[in-house]
């Protein structure tokens, strides 16, 4: 395959040893997500063996987890679909959860399987994606799967900047601490786990600001890239491999040619009308690669600092190399650095080939 997607373990292995050194001087321990790098089982278990509880979305990618044995916990970060209930309790030890009727069934599941299972509830805090609304009702939740034989409840959790972009902070951590505190109460006793967010809670672990009790953090991002931590959130922490993931994709055009499309616009191959600046005539190169592998072109960076990406369509990449020093030729191989878009979906393209190069 011409396309290539680089992965270099051990620069991800050193991303999970800096923040779970961190983590561990604040009490904190990691879900390791693998999730924005499906297809490649030998990250899912880098990430797994080094933090302990491996966590996906998917639950496809954790049946082949559990199915190959491997000896590190496996968690559930979707909430359940309710027609695979037997399965999560299955293949994930752990799950997040916030709807009752559904907790109800996977009791029965962990009980008809003779399977226990550990869940989490999950606690809306203002992102409006999945989590137990007004907080304070999951008291009662949780009152009754206290009961329950199939289900232990673990913890409580929150999860932020998914939907709604909106960003954890102190206040916001401790109202969902004072809801699982009153939820111990209930209980009358301690909840193992309060699971704070994911890579944009790590301002406020940087910050000192994490409330004490929060104890866990579910981490993708920052594991595999750790990129938007200094990129998005202005941190320096050149301890992080930004590049332990690269594409690599080959140059099947060179030509000088107008930089501003010419003869009547109307609209591009997906829909939008485009507009250029007039920059002259301009070196460009073209690379067999597009959007279908990696949809977003301007979430590539280029290791070569002086090329430019001028856009895609669904198989091409668009380039232009007028200021190149070095020169570009056919059958040349470009890379990339990525964000977590193009690496979530360049690492499911079937025409892209993964390699493991460390
Ligand atoms: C994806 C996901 C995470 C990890 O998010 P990152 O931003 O990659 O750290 C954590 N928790 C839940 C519930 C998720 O869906």
């Amino acid at each position: 395959m011409s396309a290539k997607l680089l992965i270099n373990l051990n620069k991800i292995k050193n991303n999970i040893s800096f923040w779970q050194n961190l983590c561990q001087q604040h009490n904190i321990k990691l879900i390791g997500v693998g999730k924005g790098c499906p297809a490649s089982p030998k990250v899912a278990r880098l990430i797994g063996n080094t933090t302990s509880i491996y966590g996906d979305s998917r639950l496809n990618r954790l049946r082949e987890l559990k199915k190959a044995g491997v000896d590190f916990e496996l968690s559930l970060l979707r909430i359940p679909s309710p027609s695979e209930l037997e399965a999560v309790v299955k293949y994930s030890d752990i799950s997040f959860n916030s709807q009752l009727r559904v907790i109800r069934k996977l009791n029965q599941a962990a009980i008809n399987l003779n399977q226990p299972h550990q869940i989490i509830l999950m606690l809306e805090s203002g992102d409006l994606r999945e989590g137990i609304y007004p907080p304070e009702n999951s008291i009662k939740i949780a009152a009754e799967v206290e009961n329950m034989e199939g289900l232990k409840l673990i913890g409580v959790a929150a999860n932020f900047s998914c939907y709604g972009g909106i960003k954890p902070d102190t206040n916001k951590l401790n109202s969902l601490i004072q809801t699982a505190e009153k939820i111990e109460s209930r209980l009358a006793r301690k909840l193992e786990i309060i699971s704070g967010g994911a890579t944009t809670s790590l301002p406020l672990l940087l910050e000192n600001k994490l409330p004490a009790r929060i104890n866990q953090l579910r981490l993708g991002e920052a594991l595999l890239l750790g990129r938007d931590i200094q990129d998005i959130w202005g941190y320096e922490l050149p301890e992080l491999n930004t590049d332990s993931f690269l594409l690599e994709a080959e140059v099947i055009e060179v030509a000088k040619k107008p930089s501003k499309p010419y003869g009547e616009i109307s609209v591009d191959a997906f829909g939008q009308r485009p507009s250029f600046e007039d920059r002259g005539m301009r070196k460009r190169a073209i690379l067999a690669i597009g959007r279908a592998d990696f949809v977003y072109p301007d979430q590539l960076i280029p290791c070569q600092q002086d090329i430019e990406v001028l856009g895609a369509s669904s198989d091409h990449l668009i380039l232009d190399i007028q200021e190149s020093k070095t020169p570009i030729e056919l059958g040349d191989r470009l890379r990339f650095q990525l964000y977590y878009g193009p690496l979530v979906h360049l690492s499911q393209s079937n025409d892209v080939e993964k390699v493991i190069i460390n």
